[in-house]
């Protein structure tokens, strides 16, 4: 030891240098001590631990170990003559440490321990009472002392010791770092934790360790001791230090307690920051979060508001906000692409005289007539038409097809207007439009030039300007008429649904040989209101065309199953045939469900349901029409080819499909050539059909002659104006009673 080795002369002189080095040394670590003290004085080398603020830690401004411990062993050496320097323990424990000659005296003890190796240690008086407690997260009922199971810090396994001698029945378990002892007390491994008050008071500052409890009473006291091994000079330094000690007053030793306890020695790390402003911190990551979302979104909007503007620049007009003739020409392609079925027109327009127009009213007061002419047309649009400036005083403007009335409608809100523009602001001089108009025909619906159908308005707008007896031309009037009736079909098919405009009427089908009838096929009848009646042949087409074909079909067959169901119920079981169009049939509206909802819903027999699909639907789309023919039949439907003979394949068609019956029209195999090889492909027909095993029925048969043949040839079933033309099913029902049934 320091204080031995001094005494010893031979070696006095190397240890003087060395104790003037370590001095030296230690002064740069704990210089405030080491330089109070005079220089004649002995010096104590104490080891402490520093993990025990305000007891013993490491000041971070002056990187001294200081505390109350270091403060009240300053004055007790100082009243013994010592000069101490402190020094951290780098031992795990005091006990290890007593084993170390590096510490003349180690700090603190309770009570004398033996060191790890077993030798006996000496203990001066008490420096102060310090008061233990327990640690709890949370309140919470502990179990007595004596049973109590604690966590404590493996560098308190001295005190650990002293109280295992107190409560014997008390468990300890030392854990290298407080938050491993506080994790082990969160994890119930153990009851409740022990320490110094006075740390606890420093520990408990931790934010994250604020749902911790002091237990309210103090469990015990223990002695604050210096201690060293037992030995000669041990207890020469612990004699002297008694002396010291017993010169401090208790008014010092509070003063000491309470100024180290009352200073805020806890310094925030980064975590402990973190802990207690996560919220703070979240919100305001969040906020620069949502600004940098608005930043960025609002710098979107701007680049897309500015490409617009110049994109709107490019297509439109500047003097009257309409497209230009870039922009029209862009659009017309597009409107005709998303509406290929819509009837259009084109019209080319022009202000009669315009030039003088300008020269008697002035440049801008031309402009302001554009403007209005512009606005008002734009007005009058919809959402599928346009309307661009291709030059000064050209306008062009493509438009659905519309009725007279809609057309007469257009003037009074545009072209006189425009003719009045002057007059009604007190001017005599009335504006005259010209205007050529081109009607689509459905092949510019499928090959769009814009310019082309431009330059046919502009000659029939030529026509008009040199005519001076009207205000506008047709370059194609006839095609005005036919999208004129177009349009009055397409526009007018749901009201008459719902009018009960489009009836449907059956047209019986007979055994000749028997003269029973055998069913009937559902016929739609559309009595319009403007046209009167229009045939099938001219509706069904066009409402393909348009993608409309199954809104009337829909309706067409829950008439059909509403009035088999009255029949049943009357008593009269039949069959009616309804035509499917090859355009109801798509993969999305799975028609097969479709009709047995139907027949659920009217409570009628799947065969009663004929579904004919006719032949040349199955020669364009083989592969769903044969998988939906299957399907249909796998529920119980008759599946029948109609228009048997009109197409190319019916032959080859016969090998792929199943059907049950084949329906042979015969306005197709007898309608020209030579009567009687006529004869002979319908006798060769009919005698394939039945080798094939599958039914056959007759249509369009028209005369006794047809008749009187089919029946030679045994095909009795039968269709045609011969028989019956479609009837109201009032009128079906009347004759179906007075017909011999022989079922
Ligand atoms: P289709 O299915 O082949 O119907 C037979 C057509 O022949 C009917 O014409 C019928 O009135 C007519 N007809 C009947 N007997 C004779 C006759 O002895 N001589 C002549 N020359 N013709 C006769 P309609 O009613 O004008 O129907 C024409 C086509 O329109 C039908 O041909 C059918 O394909 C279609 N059709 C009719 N109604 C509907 C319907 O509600 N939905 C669908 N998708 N198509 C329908
Ligand atoms: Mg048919
Ligand atoms: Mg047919």
């Amino acid at each position: 030891m320091a204080v031995k080795a001094l005494k010893s002369k031979g070696i006095a002189k190397r240890l003087f240098a060395i104790i003037i080095c370590l001095s030296v040394l230690l002064s740069l670590t704990v210089p405030a001590y080491a330089e109070t003290a005079d220089n004649n004085e002995e010096t104590l080398i104490v080891g402490v631990p520093t993990d025990r603020c305000p007891i013993f830690y490491i000041d971070n401004e002056t990187n001294e170990i200081t505390g109350i411990g270091a403060d009240l062993m300053f004055t007790a050496a100082q009243e013994a003559g010592y000069k101490v320097v402190f020094q951290q323990i780098s031992e795990p424990s005091l006990k290890e440490a007593l084993d170390s000659d590096k510490y003349d005296v180690l700090m603190p003890f309770g009570s004398a321990i033996d060191s790890a190796s077993g030798k006996a240690t000496i203990v001066s008086e008490n420096l102060i009472q310090t008061p233990f407690t327990l640690v709890t997260e949370g309140k919470r009922e502990l179990p007595p002392f004596g049973s109590l199971k604690v966590g404590m810090l493996q560098s308190q396994k001295g005190v650990a010791e002293t109280i295992n001698n107190i409560y014997p029945g008390m468990v300890i378990v030392t854990f290298e770092t407080m938050d491993d002892c506080v994790k082990a007390l969160r994890a119930n491994e153990v009851d409740a934790l022990l320490h110094n008050s006075f740390v606890w008071s420093y520990v408990l500052q931790k934010p994250a360790y604020s749902d911790l409890i002091v237990q309210p009473s103090t469990m015990f006291t223990m002695d604050f001791r210096v201690g060293t091994t037992n030995t000669p000079e041990g207890a020469a330094i612990i004699s002297r230090l008694n002396t010291g000690i017993a010169q401090i007053s208790d008014t010092r030793r509070q003063a000491v307690t309470l100024d180290y306890t009352s200073r805020r020695l806890y310094k925030y790390d980064f975590y402990d920051f973190i802990y207690s402003y996560w919220l703070i911190i979240l919100l305001a990551f969040l906020l620069f979060l949502a600004i940098i979302i608005i930043a960025v979104e609002k710098i979107k909007v701007m680049n897309k508001r500015h490409n617009e503007d110049i994109q709107n620049l490019m297509t439109h007009d500047p003097l009257t906000g309409v497209l230009s003739m870039d922009g029209f020409r862009k659009r017309v392609e597009e409107l005709l692409r998303e509406n290929p079925k819509t009837p259009y027109f084109l019209s080319y327009n022009n202000i009669r005289d315009f030039k003088f127009i300008n020269d008697r009213f002035g440049r801008s007061e031309g402009d302001e007539l554009l403007k209005f002419w512009a606005q008002i047309s734009k007005e009058s649009l919809k959402e599928n038409e346009a309307i661009g400036r291709i030059t000064a005083d050209r306008f062009a403007v493509l438009r659905n097809i519309m009725s007279d009335e809609d057309m007469r409608s257009d003037e009074i809100n545009v072209i006189n207007p425009v003719r009045n523009y002057f007059i009604d602001r007190g001017m005599e001089n009335p504006v005259n439009l010209c205007s050529g108009i081109y009607v689509l025909t459905p092949n510019d619906h499928k090959n769009i030039d814009v310019d082309h159908m431009l330059d046919m308005a502009l000659i029939a707008e030529k026509r008009v300007r040199k005519n001076h007896d009207n205000n506008f031309a047709f370059y194609n009037p006839e095609q005005w008429e036919k999208g004129k009736r177009m349009a009055d079909i397409i526009y007018s098919l749901p009201s008459a649904i719902e009018s009960g405009d489009i009836q449907v009427y059956y047209q019986p089908q007979i055994n000749y040989e028997t003269k029973e009838i055998i069913g009937a096929e559902a016929l739609s009848r559309w009595n319009h209101k403007k046209l009167g009646v229009i045939s099938p042949s001219e509706f069904i087409p066009i409402l393909e065309d348009t993608g409309l074909v199954f809104d009337l079909d829909k309706y067409v067959w829950e008439t059909v199953c509403r009035d088999l169901s009255a029949l049943n119920e009357k008593g009269i079981n039949i069959a009616f045939s309804i035509n499917v169009s090859r355009l109801d049939i798509r993969e999305d509206r799975d028609i097969p469900e479709l009709f047995s909802n139907l027949i659920k819903k009217y409570n009628i027999s799947p065969d009663q349901l004929h579904i004919e699909i006719t032949e040349s639907a199955y020669v364009e789309d083989t592969e769903e029409l044969i998988n939906t023919t299957n399907k249909l039949r796998e529920y119980g439907f008759k599946v029948e080819m109609d228009d048997f003979g009109s197409g190319y394949s019916s032959l080859n068609m016969l090998k792929e499909v199943n059907v049950d019956r084949i329906k042979l029209d015969l306005n197709f195999l007898t309608s020209s050539g030579n009567e009687k090889k006529s004869e002979t492909i319908l006798s060769c027909v009919i005698q394939m059909v039945r080798e094939l095993e599958i039914e056959l029925i007759t249509e369009g048969v028209e005369t006794a002659e047809q008749a009187d043949f089919l029946q030679s040839k045994g095909a009795n079933a039968m269709q045609g104006y011969y028989f019956y033309k479609p009837m109201p099913i009032e009128d079906f029902e009347k004759l179906k009673e007075g017909t011999p049934d022989n079922d």
